[in-house]
């Protein structure tokens, strides 16, 4: 969908509040890219509020995890105004149209962010199958993970982050040794390298929502950066912080 008709669509929507799911077609593929139908703030709840949540996710707070629980509270208010803050939009916490094409421009017709792929976050087969969850459920993760890694992008000046490892089925978990429980076998986790260095990219991930950051003086982390979005907290990275 082209800027201009997603913009005419938004402006007739906000007269009449409903929630708005467009189809576009890419290369014959069809992907359900998700837009908004109505203002959220706070007191609202939603599945619109929920979809909402999974893109902000990644601006918490230091140490701050935001549920992805379809209710606009205070922490969903916060999230949106560092969000706004952060691409240089008025911080009013409330995602009006400004805020829904901010988050469209950063995102792919399959509802990722533009920086990180389904593919990228998963070097071990295709289906996203053979793991601790179904498919479905791994790649819902897998989204939640690349959003926050967007955000953590982001806050870095934009340069490349890399995912060296994202989702493991059983046997791929096995193959490397991963940890019997290794949260890459839901599609929570992701392994990072890139531009800058290991330590920064721990450091700076304390702010974008990972309940588990390990990295160097961790051991076996000294040639990657694991976060995660499961549910334990777990930072150490003792050569960093
Ligand atoms: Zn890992």
């Amino acid at each position: 969908m082209s800027n201009l008709s997603r913009r005419a669509m938004l402006a007739a929507a906000v007269a009449i509040p409903t929630t708005a799911a467009t189809v576009a077609l890419t290369g014959g593929i069809a992907h359900a890219e998700y837009s908004w139908g109505r203002t959220l703030e706070k007191g609202m709840r939603g599945d619109d509020v929920a979809q909402l949540q999974v893109r902000v996710a990644g601006w918490p707070g230091y140490n701050n995890i935001l549920a992805i629980d379809s209710d606009f509270g205070p922490a969903t208010e916060a999230a949106v105004s560092r969000f706004q803050e952060a691409y240089g939009l008025s911080q009013t916490g409330i995602a009006g149209p400004r805020t829904f094409e901010k988050i469209y421009s950063i995102q792919s017709a399959d509802n990722t962010p533009i920086h990180f792929t389904y593919a990228e976050l998963n070097k071990c087969n295709s289906t996203y199958g053979g793991g601790k969850v179904s498919a479905t459920d791994a790649k819902i993760s897998a989204r939640r993970v690349m959003w926050r890694l967007e955000a953590l992008r982001h806050a870095l000046g934009d340069d490349p982050i890399t995912v060296s490892s994202g989702f493991r089925s059983e046997a791929c978990n096995n193959a490397v040794d991963g940890a019997p429980d290794s949260q890459h076998m839901y599609g929570r986790a992701a392994d990072l390298t890139g531009t800058h260095s290991l330590c920064t990219l721990a450091k700076r991930a304390r702010y974008h929502g990972f309940n588990v950051i390990l990295g160097p003086g961790f051991t076996g982390h000294s040639d990657h950066v694991h976060v995660d979005i499961g549910s334990y907290h777990q930072w150490s990275a003792p050569n960093c912080f």
